[in-house]
């Protein structure tokens, strides 16, 4: 054990430590490849299908209509990409049927359909990153299942996010694995994803992160002048949904509101978009909520399982264009159309995702065991953790910021080592600490645990 140098003269001066990152060349490739006009093929294919809702799984494939008919032309995309690849991908369906409950009057097959990107590294495929979209769709009727619901950015521009990183990605290789999921049963409750989700936790899989896109079409309403086309939201959890009430006495004795998993997941998402794009192209705005009012979606269900999860939505939403039956009215157009969705603006969600998912699958595990010493009362502060599980680490930074600051703003290298005492008081500021590789990937942020 050896204790990092004491250089906090040197960044104290530093607003953060996100902008000393710099870019990958591979993930740099694989965003040029996004394309706007593939992802528009992806929208106005899956719209032909007149509706996806979740309760139009039975009709038949000579139909070319229902959610069925949608699913199998996911799989047979994946499949394509898979080829494309020398079977790269592993493509699967989760396919169940969901027993009657709210929004479910008869017993409904529901089916999730995935491709699975396994990581390059032996020792670091188990860790699992996911991007992930609703492809039902449904109009004003809860349970119509017949009536036509076009459902282009509610989600029909989440599942083409999906898939169009499945594309591009699945021409590089990663140490970590990637899962491009896409999912049914959102609108009539979570039940593709909630499915889902426990089938992770109940294979005790290493899921780390979590990036939900729904509603990513950045709608664009003729004379609409308040839509941000250059801003995505990012919703994430501060306290974990599935805290218990030793963890919620912790959270609420030393603040740590702001520090969940998920929110370090949003963090993280902040941070690569500096690294891949100027601020003027396309940003994140980190929203400190778990979704909009009213609303939820597929990130509950992995929050409700113990995972880091966030949601991506366009920055405005106009709710003529969600959930409507397809029509005009004094003049007002009503139905979610393609021709409302700006394929640019869901090309650059989808780099984002790439990039996050690409950065996260690039860079070793996180630190473990991430303790702050807690013993004496003191004005420095020493953490101590065991060392990234898998080998790809060659060192450590410890970050810090004001307790009352939204995002990190100091770093400390630690060369060697997992520990670090630093001459800042804790009881002034949160913690993290982070692993990272020779080519400057970095991992997730933990956030100690005291120790006494
Ligand atoms: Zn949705």
């Amino acid at each position: 054990m050896s204790t990092a140098p004491l250089a906090v003269a040197l960044f104290s001066q530093q607003p953060a430590s996100a902008p000393t990152e710099t870019a990958d060349p591979q993930i740099a490739a694989a965003l040029r490849d996004v394309s706007p006009a593939r992802i528009q093929q992806t929208i106005e294919k899956l719209v032909s299908f007149s509706t996806r809702h979740t309760l139009s799984s039975d009709m038949p494939a000579s139909s070319g209509k229902g959610a069925n008919v949608a699913a199998e032309w996911i799989r047979s995309e994946f499949e394509r990409y898979a080829k494309e690849c020398n079977g790269c991908l592993q493509v699967k369906s989760d396919e169940f049927t969901q027993e009657p409950g709210p929004r479910i009057p008869k017993p409904t097959k529901i089916t999730n359909v995935y491709a699975v990107l396994r990581g390059s590294d032996t020792a670091n495929a188990g860790r699992i990153y996911l991007v992930s979209g609703h492809y039902d769709s449904r109009n004003s009727e809860t349970n119509d299942a017949t009536g036509d619901s076009p459902g282009a950015n509610d989600d029909a521009s989440g599942t083409a996010v999906s898939m169009e990183c499945a594309r591009v990605l699945s021409k590089h290789r990663f140490p970590a694995t990637i899962i491009f999921l896409t999912v049914a049963g959102e609108e009539q409750g979570l039940y593709g994803s909630a499915h889902f989700a426990k089938m992770a936790k109940a294979e005790g899989w290493n899921l780390e992160a979590v990036l939900n896109n729904d509603i990513v079409g950045g709608d664009r309403t003729p004379g609409d002048t308040l839509q941000e086309p250059h801003v995505v939201r990012v919703f994430s959890e501060g306290i974990p949904t599935t805290a218990d009430e030793k963890q919620l006495r912790t959270i609420r004795a030393l603040g740590g509101e702001n520090d969940g998993p998920s929110r370090q997941l949003a963090r993280y998402i902040a941070s690569v978009a500096m690294v891949y794009f100027p601020p003027t192209v396309f940003q994140p705005k980190l929203v400190s909520r778990h979704d909009r009012y009213l609303r939820g979606g597929d990130h509950f269900s992995f929050n409700e399982q113990g995972f880091a999860a966030i949601r991506f939505t366009e920055f405005r939403e106009n709710y003529n264009h969600q959930h409507q039956n397809v029509r005009t009215e004094n003049g007002i157009e009503y139905g979610d159309l393609p021709k409302f969705v700006d394929y640019d603006y869901t090309a650059n969600v989808a780099r984002l995702n790439a990039a996050a998912l690409a950065s996260l699958a690039s860079a070793p595990a996180p630190p473990a065991n991430v303790r702050l010493l807690t013993k004496e009362l003191q004005n420095d502060s020493t953490l101590v953790w065991e060392a990234s599980p898998g080998g790809l680490a060659t060192g450590y930074e410890v970050l810090w910021r004001d307790t009352s600051a939204p995002d990190w703003q100091h770093a400390q290298a630690v060369a060697d080592g997992t520990r670090a005492t630093v001459p800042v008081s804790k009881d002034n500021v949160i913690f993290a600490v982070r692993a990272l590789d020779a080519k400057g990937h970095r991992s997730l942020a933990v956030v100690p645990v005291p120790e006494r």
